[in-house]
C-alpha cells in the first residue's frame, strides 16, 4: 500500500499508519511475516487481522490496513515463520495443568548430571512434608549418559526429601525417605501387574516397576501431597501458558487415571468462567472405577453432553477408558497384557450405553490384538443397528495396528490419533519386537493411505514430554528422542503434513474444522509467530523451535524474545517453592536463540557429561567396562531387577 493512500496525522504502528476513520479496527494485526495457513484454497499469506477473537483479514499489508486502528496492536513479525496455532490432539492437559507447579521436569534436559544437579536444588528448597517429584517427560537416553539416575543417586541427591521419579510407563524409582513416606515395607505384597524391587534381605529397593501395568506406579505417586485448590487454579495457568510458549493453542484432553469428573475440572471450568484459559481444552470423561464403569457413564450423560461447551471449554464424548478390562499397557519393556473375559463385555456395555445417547468416543488401544477385539465389539453393535453414521470416534495410539484393522476402522467411519511415545520408548520396542516391526510402529503412512484422520499428540505429560516440536520431529525424521532411527522415509510424512495432523486434523476430530486448524477468514484467530522457520530448518533443528509469540483468540498468549512484554504477566508461582519457580519447564539446549531477559533457559544446561571423568568413575564402578564394553543395559528399556544399581 502506498503511503499517500495512508491517513495522515496517525503515529506510525509497525510501519503502517493506522486509519482514523475505521470503524471496527481489529485487536491484533501480525505483519511481514511468513504465513504457513494450512488453508488449500490461500496457502501463503505476509499479514493477518483478527478482530473480536477471528480472523478478519488474511493477505497482505494493503488486506490488513483497513482493519488497523489506533488500539491496534501491530506485531511485526520480522519476516518469521507464522503458523496456525497447534492442537495436541492427546494430551493430559487438565492433569498436567493440576500438577505442574508441584514437578520437576527433566523435559529436555541432555544430561543426567544436570538432571541429579536440578533434583539436588529442588530437594534443598522444598519444605519438609512435601517431596520432590519428577514424572515423565524423559528418557535415559537423551541423557549424554545413556542411562537412568539408581536409588543411591537420588539418596545422595536429597537424603532427607522425599524423592519420587516416573520414567515412562515402566518404573518409578524412590529414595529412601519416599519408601519410608509411602511406608513399603519387606512385608508390602506386590500388587496385580506391579512389583516392588527388593533386595536380598527382602527390603523394598526404591524400584517399583509396571509388570505391565502403570497401576503401582501411580497409586504410590498418589500418596503424596497434593496443590491447595488456589494453586491448582494458578498451576493451570502456568502449564497453559508452558504450551502457549510452544504455539499450543488447542488440546484434546484424553482423561486418564485419577481425573474424576466433575471434581477434577473444577479448576478448568472456572478458568473458562473467568475467560483465562490460553488454551482451548475439548475434554473427555473416563470412568474412574473398575466394576463402577457404567454407572459413571449414565451419571455423566445425564450432566452433559458432547459439544457442550464454548470455544475454550467443550465436551467431546468418553474416553481415552470406557472400562478399564479392555485397556492394555503400552509398557514396550514387558510383554504386551492379555485382556480378560472380561474385556470384551465391558467395553460392549459402555459402547452401547454411550452411542445410544449419542455420545462419541476415543478408545485407548496399543496392540493391533486389542483393536480386533475392539473392532469385534463395535462390528457387532453395528449390525445391530446401534452405531449411527456419523459418529465422531477413534482409535488412540494404535502402535501395532494392521492393515486389516485399519480398513475395518474406515469402514466404521472412526479415526487415529498417534503419539510420539515410540521416540520415549522406541529403544524398549526394537529390543523386545526387533527394528523391522518399530519400522511401522504406529503405520503412520499406512493410516493415512488407508483414508483416515490421523491427528497428532503427544500423550504428555507422564510418558513424552508435552513440547509439540518433538512429536513434529518424530513425524518427520522418525528418530528416537536417543537419535535411533526408527522408520524408514516411507512411515515418515512430510513436515506440511505433520504440521497438519497437529492443526486441522486435531479441530476435525472435535469437530471444529470449520472454525480452527487454519488461518483463514472467520476461523478463531490462533496463531504462533516461531522462533526459527520449520520448513526450513535442518532436521536436527525441528525439536529446537519455539514460539516467539503465540496469539490465541486474538490475545498475546505468549511472548518472548524482541516481544517478550506485549503478554499479560501470570500470577506469581505459588507455592514459592515450586520446582517451575526455579527451573521452568521443558529445558531447551542452550543454543536456542532466546534473548528474553532473565530467560530460565539462559543456563548451559549441556555439560558434555557423557565423557565427564564422574560418569565414567561411575560405570568403572559398576564393572561396565568388564562386562559391557558399551553402554548400560538398562536404556530406554526395563529396570533389570537383578541389576546391581538397583
Ligand atoms: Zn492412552
Amino acid at each position: 500500500m502506498s503511503s499517500s493512500t495512508m491517513p495522515v496525522g496517525t503515529m506510525p504502528v509497525g510501519g503502517i499508519r493506522p486509519y482514523d476513520g475505521v470503524q471496527h479496527p481489529a485487536e491484533l494485526v501480525v505483519r511481514n511475516a511468513r504465513i504457513h495457513t494450512g488453508d488449500p484454497a490461500r496457502p501463503a499469506a505476509s499479514a493477518v487481522a483478527i478482530t473480536d477473537g477471528v480472523f478478519t483479514a488474511v493477505g497482505d499489508d494493503a488486506t490488513v490496513a483497513p482493519h488497523i486502528g489506533p488500539a491496534t496492536r501491530v506485531v511485526d513479525a520480522l519476516g518469521r515463520r507464522v503458523i496456525p496455532g497447534l492442537n495436541d490432539s492427546h494430551l493430559h492437559v487438565i492433569r498436567g495443568g493440576l500438577n505442574y507447579l508441584l514437578e520437576l521436569r527433566w523435559d529436555g534436559v541432555r544430561s543426567l548430571r544436570t538432571a541429579l544437579r536440578m533434583l539436588r536444588e529442588q530437594a534443598e528448597r522444598t519444605p519438609t512434608g512435601q517431596w520432590v517429584r519428577v514424572v515423565g517427560g524423559w528418557t535415559g537416553e537423551q541423557f549424554a549418559e545413556k542411562r537412568l539416575p539408581t536409588v543411591s543417586e537420588l539418596n545422595a541427591a536429597a537424603p532427607d526429601t522425599p524423592v519420587f521419579v516416573l520414567h515412562l510407563y515402566q518404573s518409578a524409582i524412590l529414595n529412601r525417605a519416599a519408601l519410608e513416606a509411602v511406608g513399603f515395607t519387606r512385608d508390602s505384597p506386590n500388587p496385580p501387574g506391579g512389583e516392588i524391587v527388593r533386595d536380598f534381605a527382602g527390603n523394598p529397593t526404591g524400584v517399583l516397576l509396571a509388570a505391565p501395568a502403570a497401576g503401582l506406579l501411580y497409586s504410590t505417586l498418589a500418596k503424596g501431597p497434593i496443590l491447595a485448590p488456589e494453586d491448582q487454579l494458578g498451576s493451570t495457568r502456568h502449564y497453559l501458558r508452558e504450551l502457549n510458549r510452544f504455539g499450543i493453542t488447542s488440546a484434546i484432553d484424553a482423561a486418564g487415571g485419577f481425573q474424576n469428573f466433575p471434581d477434577n475440572y473444577a479448576a478448568v471450568t472456572e478458568l473458562a468462567e473467568r475467560g483465562e484459559l490460553t488454551v482451548r481444552i475439548a475434554y473427555h470423561l473416563f470412568p474412574q472405577t473398575a466394576g463402577q464403569e457404567l454407572d459413571d457413564l449414565r451419571r455423566w450423560i445425564g450432566m452433559v453432553s458432547p459439544g457442550d461447551g464454548d470455544a475454550w471449554l467443550r465436551c467431546n464424548g468418553a474416553g481415552e477408558n470406557l472400562a478399564w478390562s479392555p485397556a492394555d499397557f503400552e509398557n514396550f519393556a514387558e510383554p504386551r497384557p492379555q485382556l480378560t473375559a472380561r474385556a470384551r463385555e465391558d467395553l460392549d456395555a459402555a459402547a452401547r450405553l454411550l452411542l445410544d445417547n449419542g455420545w462419541g468416543f476415543r478408545l485407548h488401544a496399543t496392540y493391533d490384538e486389542t483393536i480386533r477385539q475392539d473392532l469385534d465389539v463395535f462390528e457387532k453393535i453395528a449390525a445391530d443397528g446401534g452405531f449411527p453414521d456419523g459418529t465422531r470416534w477413534l482409535f488412540d495410539h494404535a502402535e501395532t495396528v494392521s492393515q486389516s484393522s485399519l480398513d475395518r476402522i474406515k469402514a466404521l467411519g472412526g479415526a487415529v490419533s498417534v503419539q510420539n511415545r515410540m521416540m520415549f520408548q522406541g529403544r524398549a520396542f526394537i529390543d523386545r519386537y526387533g527394528a523391522e516391526r518399530a519400522a511401522t510402529a504406529p503405520p503412520i503412512r499406512a493410516m493415512r493411505d488407508t483414508g483416515l484422520l490421523v491427528a497428532a499428540g503427544t500423550d504428555a505429560t507422564r510418558v513424552s514430554s508435552y513440547n509439540p516440536w518433538l512429536s513434529l520431529a518424530w513425524l518427520v525424521t522418525g528418530r528416537t528422542v536417543g537419535d535411533t532411527l526408527l522408520y524408514p522415509a516411507e512411515n515418515r510424512v512430510d513436515r506440511s503434513t505433520a504440521l497438519e495432523m497437529y492443526t486441522s486434523a486435531g479441530a476435525q476430530l472435535t469437530g471444529e474444522a470449520d472454525v480452527k486448524g487454519t488461518i483463514t477468514e472467520g476461523k478463531y484467530g490462533d496463531l504462533a509467530v516461531l522462533s526459527a522457520d520449520y520448513f526450513s530448518v535442518v532436521d536436527e533443528d525441528i525439536d529446537r523451535i519455539e514460539a516467539l509469540v503465540t496469539v490465541a483468540g486474538g490475545k498475546v498468549v505468549y511472548a518472548a524474545g524482541d516481544y517478550e512484554n506485549i503478554a499479560a504477566p501470570l500470577p506469581e508461582i505459588s507455592p514459592a517453592w515450586s520446582p517451575v519457580a526455579r527451573f521452568g519447564g521443558f529445558q531447551a539446549a542452550t543454543d536456542v536463540r532466546r534473548t528474553a531477559s532473565g530467560a530460565r533457559q539462559a543456563r548451559a544446561f549441556v555439560d558434555a557429561a557423557a565423557d565427564s571423568e564422574e560418569q565414567r568413575a561411575w560405570r568403572e564402578g559398576r564393572g561396565d567396562f568388564e562386562r559391557v564394553p558399551q553402554v548400560p543395559h538398562q536404556v530406554g528399556g526395563a529396570l533389570d531387577p537383578l541389576d546391581g544399581c538397583f
